[in-house]
């Protein structure tokens, strides 16, 4: 018998790294290009329009400044309110946060884990009213101006009805397509809703440029203000003349160089975390208690993290007993995030009730799914579930 310690640990998601973005950033070093400016930049913006289906792109230092100025250059304002989905990673709520406005959060729906859009139409119909051209929370008294529309685990959400809805109630529509690029809705590539979308370039994202983002549109106005703002909204080419208060959110050309190379196996990546999911679905379509998730018909998800429900009654142990057996075992796994309407950080934020979000934080558990994650140690982290299960 080994001990954890001899074993190797096996990552939820890191990165995949092929040879080519060696190259790309020997050449940066060859060629002094090393910082905000140079054709990787360009190459990475260009290879990212391209795959989203839309006109223009500007790279940015990350997937949380990309929301930030998604936010900016979609008009919300101080003290607006931003449809949020309850269930995500923070930083799209928190990048509401950063331009002064408040997030209002709304459950998830329980097939899919996505932003529920029947419940958003409940909220928007009854919950608001329109007083002139603006759409009021009649709880607070704040102007809703848009829907922040994460592909949560890499799941595209529902566009079709939310484009409808945006457009029904004259909200801007963010994508923050962070964790879905590869993913399409029926046909349609992720970052091809609303009127801006997000994406993430950090380490455990599908592909990596060690950190970075990327907004895309096909709006050219918004396009060039994004790329004002994110580069300290220098308004004149010689001078240090500004006409208003910019960030440093620019992206280097050694992280660009990373990102083109990693470009290249983007499909090989996304093949890769589609075949682990369909192999862990097959493994534990029957063990009594285990819920993998599932994919809509009109979906093609990135399949971002493998994510499995636990029922304690039925599994025999409940998601985070599982997690500590895991991690015994070397084998690295994650609860899904804790509800954003639950969350400290956001407190002041309108109350509601997410009963699904709660019980999928109760139960989710997402899985090694490295995209360069090796058939063998696959089985490593499957007979290790299917060992706890009939413990
Ligand atoms: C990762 C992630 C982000 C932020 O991306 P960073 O590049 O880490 O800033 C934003 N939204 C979601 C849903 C994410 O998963």
């Amino acid at each position: 018998m080994s001990t954890a310690s001899e074993v190797r640990r096996i990552a939820l998601s890191e990165p995949w790294l092929h040879g080519s973005e060696g190259r790309y950033l020997q050449e940066c070093l060859d060629t002094n290009w090393v910082s905000s400016a140079g054709p990787f930049v360009r190459e990475f913006e260009e290879r990212l329009a391209a795959l989203s289906a839309r006109q223009f792109a500007v790279a940015v230092a990350s997937g949380t400044a990309a929301l930030h100025v998604s936010l900016i250059v979609s008009g919300v304002q101080r003290e607006d309110e931003v449809i949020v989905p309850a269930l995500t990673f923070i930083a799209p709520a928190n990048a509401v946060r950063y331009v002064g406005a408040h997030p209002v959060f709304v459950d998830v729906e329980p097939e899919y884990w996505q932003i529920d859009v029947t419940e958003l139409a409940g909220f928007l119909r009854r919950g608001c009213r329109l007083v002139g051209e603006r759409l009021v929370n009649h709880e607070t008294g704040r102007t809703v101006s848009a829907i922040l529309a994460v592909d949560v685990l890499g799941h595209p959400v529902d566009a079709d009805p939310l484009r409808d809805l945006a457009a029904e109630f004259g909200l801007a529509l963010i994508e923050d397509a962070t964790e879905s690029l590869g993913a399409a809705y029926k046909g349609r590539p992720a970052g091809a809703l609303g009127s801006v979308a997000c994406f993430s370039f950090n380490g455990n994202k599908v592909v990596t440029c060690g950190g970075g983002g990327m907004i895309v549109t096909d709006d050219e106005a918004a396009a060039a203000r994004a790329r004002y703002l994110s580069t300290q909204a220098k308004d004149d080419p010689v001078e240090y003349v500004h006409h208003h208060v910019g960030f440093n959110y620019r992206l280097t050309n050694l992280q660009a160089a990373l990102g083109v190379g990693q470009l290249e196996w983007l499909d090989t990546h996304v093949a890769a975390k589609r075949r682990i999911a369909e192999r862990y679905r097959d493994a534990f379509s029957r063990v009594p208690g285990l819920t993998f998730m599932r994919q809509a018909p009109w979906a093609s998800s990135s399949f971002w993290l493998s994510t499995v429900l636990v029922d304690a009654a039925a599994y025999g142990m409940t998601s985070r007993a599982l997690l500590g057996h895991l991690a015994e075992t070397g084998i690295e796994s994650r609860p899904l995030w804790e509800p954003l309407h639950r969350s400290r950080a956001h407190a002041g934020s309108p109350r509601r009730v997410c009963p699904v979000a709660e019980r999928l934080y109760d139960q989710a558990l997402s899985l090694p799914s490295s995209p360069g994650l090796s058939e063998d140690d696959q089985r490593r982290v499957i007979e290790a579930v299917l060992r706890s299960a009939s413990a």
